[in-house]
């Protein structure tokens, strides 16, 4: 069920989100909830259908579907049945924009022939591609499951398939990769000329295996000014090839930015389907159960999966605010913060903001406020700075 988008109505944009908790091995650095045991693959879409039934009136009901998006987990290993069920849901229960963007996180390993054939068919039209690196000894402390020559084919044949929408992720930060090495993954990168690329800096998560080794003094985490040099190297490349650095860690070229996570970062709502994903409708916050079984449990007894639930208070609003909209590059609007959450940033702040400006660290421009390149690599600890009690 596509609908057109009317123009008589007012129309509430929105986005669902379906998190695929199954991988076919752990990649060292990752924390996020997955299982690589498959046994209970297609038990686990089968309570995420009845979750999208569950969830149908999450949304006002002007709401329309603008981005679907999945991600993990490793959605591109469901089977082309699993994912049409989903998306039989999805249409069954949410009316869809014509013109919505729908996203598969997808591995180089599955993205042979028949599965590009069969995601084409299901409308998928945007693929975000785990390359995260093209050297192989990368791919090996990262213990991926794909290979450097995977890394490389399955772009061409995502091309070959007809897609004009590809994503392609990278990592930086990792142990024992120089500057110069970098430079040639990021040329690797380029010379593909992808829609849209995401950096991500790497972070030693607690209770990964990549923990354990650097607990273990098996390897050594890079330095901060050595993440600043290859954040600060990216921006040169990226944007000297034409590429908006739009988000701290994502460039598009003009008119590809990824409309789902924008939409993350302006604060619309989103439906998280599958454990641990997390809701936000506009008031609340809430995420599922994360565990595999006991979130088929609770939707087999005709229960919501919902772990916890949490109203944002103004302050939680504020602090929300700032952190996401710091993250894009335009930046945030000190006059909507003051009408919004009667604060005044340019009073409250005053002395930290002219060192930030100062240090070349931000920039503002009227009434807006943003991260200069140099700032952007440690803004998470900067906008800590403009925290309330
Ligand atoms: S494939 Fe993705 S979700 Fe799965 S373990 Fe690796 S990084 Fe994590």
């Amino acid at each position: 069920m596509i609908i057109e988008i009317s123009k008589k109505f007012p129309i509430i944009l929105a986005g669902i989100y379906l998190h695929i908790p199954f991988c076919k091995q752990a990649c060292s650095y990752c924390d996020f909830h997955f299982s690589t045991n498959l046994s209970r693959k297609a038990d686990v879409v089968a309570a995420m259908v009845m979750e999208i039934a569950l969830q149908k009136d999450f949304f006002d009901e002007k709401t329309i579907l603008q981005t679907i998006y999945f991600g993990g987990g490793t959605p591109s290993i469901l089977s082309e049945a699993e994912l049409r069920q989903l998306f039989e849901a999805i249409y069954f229960h949410f009316p869809v924009a014509e013109d919505a963007e729908i996203t598969l996180e997808a591995n180089p390993d599955n993205m042979h022939e028949a599965n590009l054939q069969a995601w084409r068919s299901l409308g998928i039209n945007r693929l975000s591609v785990g390359i995260q690196s093209f050297r192989q000894d990368d791919m090996k402390w990262m213990r991926r499951s794909h290979s450097v020559t995977q890394a490389r084919q399955c772009v061409q044949d995502a091309r070959k398939a007809g897609f004009d929408k590809l994503s392609l992720d990278l990592i930086f930060g990792g142990p024992n990769l120089s500057l110069a090495a970098w430079r040639e993954n990021l040329e690797s990168l380029l010379a593909f000329q992808p829609e849209h690329i995401s950096l991500y800096a790497l972070t030693i998560e607690e209770k990964t295996i990549l923990h354990n080794w650097v607990q273990k003094e098996k390897l050594e985490p890079a330095s901060d000014e050595v993440y600043q040099q290859q954040f600060l190297l990216a921006h040169e490349l990226m944007t000297a090839a034409g590429y908006e650095h739009y988000e701290v860690s994502n460039f598009a070229r003009p008119g590809y930015r990824s409309r789902h996570n924008s939409s993350y970062w302006k604060g619309l709502p989103y439906l998280g389907i599958g454990p641990s994903a997390h809701s936000y409708d506009g008031q609340q916050r809430s995420w599922n159960i994360s565990n595999n079984f006991k979130y088929m449990q609770s939707l087999q007894q005709g229960q919501p999966a919902t772990a916890e639930r949490e109203e944002l208070s103004l302050k939680d609003r504020y602090h929300e605010h700032i952190m996401t909209g710091l993250r894009r590059v335009e930046g945030i609007d000190l006059a909507e913060i003051k009408a919004l959450f009667n604060i005044d940033m340019q009073k409250n702040f005053a002395s930290e903001l002219e060192g930030l400006l100062r240090r070349k660290q931000m920039w503002m421009q009227g009434n807006r406020l943003g991260f200069e390149p140099e700032g952007w690599i440690i803004s998470d600890e900067i906008i800590s700075r403009f925290f309330i009690d």
